[in-house]
Formats: C-alpha cells, structure tokens, sequence
C-alpha cells in the first residue's frame, strides 16, 4: 500500500477555518447514519484514556480519538491535529474526549453514538472512562410498544 505519490511538502495543504458548518452557531443535527463506518477499527474495545494527550503536539485537552487508528489528536481549536490526520490519511471519524460527541469528517457532521449501533460500544467505552460509570442511553424508537393503547385485537 501507500503507492499514493504525494508532494513532498507537508505544509501546503490549505486549512479552511470554518471548516465544521454551522457547528458555533448552535445546535447541529447528529446523523444517524454514515456511509464511512467501515473505516472504523476492528478492535474498539481498548481506547486510550480521555485524558490521553495529543500525540503529536502533546496539548492535554480537547483531544479527539480517530476511531480508525485510535490516535489521540487535538482538536481543531488547539493545534487541529485531528483535521491534519484526517487530511492526511482520510480517517474520517473522530470521538471527541471533550463532551464524547462522534464527528465525522467525510459526512460534516456529528453522528449520533446511541443510534449507530456500530458506533454505541466505543461511546460506551468512553463514557466510563469519562464519567465512570455506564451511559443512560435513551430509548430508541423501535422499542416495544409496551403502552396497549392501540387496540390490538389478540382474538384471532
Ligand atoms: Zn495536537
Ligand atoms: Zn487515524
Ligand atoms: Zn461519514
């Protein structure tokens, strides 16, 4: 692999600022769904620490995890390293230590962790290293509808 013929300069690639849309302006809808999980590593079950720092600019904190490789790279508000990464190597699919959000880089958008259920272990994961305990995750819609307010007529 790594056949690809890439210029010799690591610093010209051009950085835009405001590269995540509309992510200061609010609340942005998580998808929930990506076409790019299969990026993911195959082994999610061991993850460094939330408090892993940066592991090229080593800055402590508001560091992502790439849920490819299991770098741990800071964001792009410090020295965008995560943004580099996925530039480079077009691991696309972040876990933000910051508040566990799932960013994807390829989609431009947040994903939803509790919905993607490929995503749901790794959040998981982080959360109890995070908080240290199991995350409260809400009921997802195609649960039993254990309310008999439709009249389900059983006599058949
Ligand atoms: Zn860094
Ligand atoms: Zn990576
Ligand atoms: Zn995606």
């Amino acid at each position: 692999m790594a056949s690809k013929p890439s210029s010799s300069s690591q610093e010209e690639f051009y950085v835009e600022e405001d590269f995540i849309y509309g992510a200061e302006s609010g609340w942005v809808e998580a998808r929930t769904s990506c076409e790019h999980l299969g990026s993911l590593s195959s082994d999610l079950s061991h993850i460094p620490p939330p408090d892993t720092s940066c592991s090229r600019c080593d800055k402590p904190n508001e560091n992502w995890l790439c849920l490819c490789c299991k770098d741990v790279l800071c964001s792009r508000f410090v020295n965008k390293h995560m943004l580099e990464h996925y530039q480079q190597r077009n691991h696309c699919l972040a876990l933000s230590y910051s508040d566990l959000s799932v960013w994807c880089f390829s989609c431009d958008s947040y994903l939803d962790a509790q919905v993607i259920f490929q995503l749901r272990p790794v959040y998981e994961i982080a959360y109890i290293l995070k908080f240290g305990e199991a995350p409260p995750f809400r009921t997802i819609s195609n649960a039993h509808p254990d309310n008999e307010a439709a009249g389900s007529s059983s006599s058949n």
